[in-house]
């Protein structure tokens, strides 16, 4: 039976360790947080990371816009955000509605309040092997696997998923971490002799049970990032989780696992930007 990563633990620990660093800084640090529309996922999402800020000492900003909010009007926030003194990190809750360019928003952060770590400049630190911030999702899972020692070096890693956000990112941290990495995705063949081989799974896919136990080779490690809801509007990940838990040797739970860690790691970020500005 396999030990299940407890991520709501681990990110409990970097959140104090980031409150009692974040205490020592001259200034609070700053997150300046915007949300366009309705979307009540996002607005979940927002909350929580108010209420992260809140238990770190970090001093949050919220910016609640209407959904018709034009593309002009939010990247002039978004100018004032980055030349604010008060605001270490600028946060936009993805997904926007469809008028506004999310490209164009992301690219308007500069990279030095950018904590989510999406602009192309700290996406290319990242890749190089030189980040100033790391991606929260793929930086939350690397953390998971120091904790409980889970070696990387040499293994083979399937990540399933190439999104921007979690996989081609997820990809490249456990590649720099010496792992053997294959990455899968809709279009790739024969997808599940690809995972049997993992010894390090992460599922990034955003469908409920799609990695069965026919898939898993007995004693993989199982990394689960998906936040599905199934049938009954449960949040549950990609895996099977308990057909796959008696096969696996760790493996995370959702809810419980990836999420907390991600919002964990955006603090760090935050963190990390406050540092930078206040040397
Ligand atoms: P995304 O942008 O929709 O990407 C999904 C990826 O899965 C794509 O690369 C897609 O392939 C691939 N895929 C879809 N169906 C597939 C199939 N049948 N076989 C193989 N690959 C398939 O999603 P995302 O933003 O990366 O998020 C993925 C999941 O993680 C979602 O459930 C999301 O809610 C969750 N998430 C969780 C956290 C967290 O903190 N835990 C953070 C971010 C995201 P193509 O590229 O070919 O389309």
């Amino acid at each position: 039976m396999a030990i299940r990563i407890d991520g709501k633990a681990l990110a409990a620990r970097v959140k104090e360790q980031v409150r009692a660093e974040a205490a020592e800084l001259p200034r609070k640090p700053g997150l300046a947080v915007i949300l366009v529309g309705e979307n009540p996922a996002s607005k979940v999402y927002v909350n929580g990371k108010e209420k992260d800020c809140a238990e770190c000492g970090i001093e949050s900003f919220p910016h609640k816009l209407p959904a018709e909010t034009t593309q002009e009007a939010l990247l002039e926030l978004i100018r004032a955000l980055n030349a604010d003194p008060a605001v270490d990190g600028i946060l936009c809750q993805l997904p926007l509605p469809e008028h506004l360019d999310g490209d164009a928003v992301i690219n308007a952060i500069v990279p030095d309040k950018d904590v989510d770590c999406f602009h192309p400049f700290n996406v290319g630190r990242m890749s190089i092997g030189q980040p100033v911030f790391l991606p929260c999702t793929p930086a939350g899972v690397m953390e998971m696997l120091r904790a409980y020692d889970i070696p990387v070096r040499g293994r083979r890693c399937v990540v399933l998923g190439r999104s921007n956000i979690v996989g081609k990112p997820m990809a490249m941290l456990l590649t720099q971490a010496d792992g053997t990495v294959t990455v899968c995705h809709s279009r790739t063949e024969g997808l599940a002799e690809i995972t049997r081989q993992a010894d390090i799974l992460v599922s990034a896919i955003g469908k409920t049970d799609f990695v069965t136990a026919g898939m898993v080779k007995e004693g993989a490690v199982v990394i689960d990032v998906a936040m599905n809801r199934n049938a009954e509007g449960r949040l549950c990940g990609d895996v099977d989780f308990a057909a796959v838990e008696p096969k696996a040797s760790y493996i995370t739970p959702v809810p419980g696992g990836v999420g907390p860690m991600t919002r964990a790691l955006l603090m760090r970020n935050i963190l990390t930007a406050a540092r930078s500005h206040q040397l």
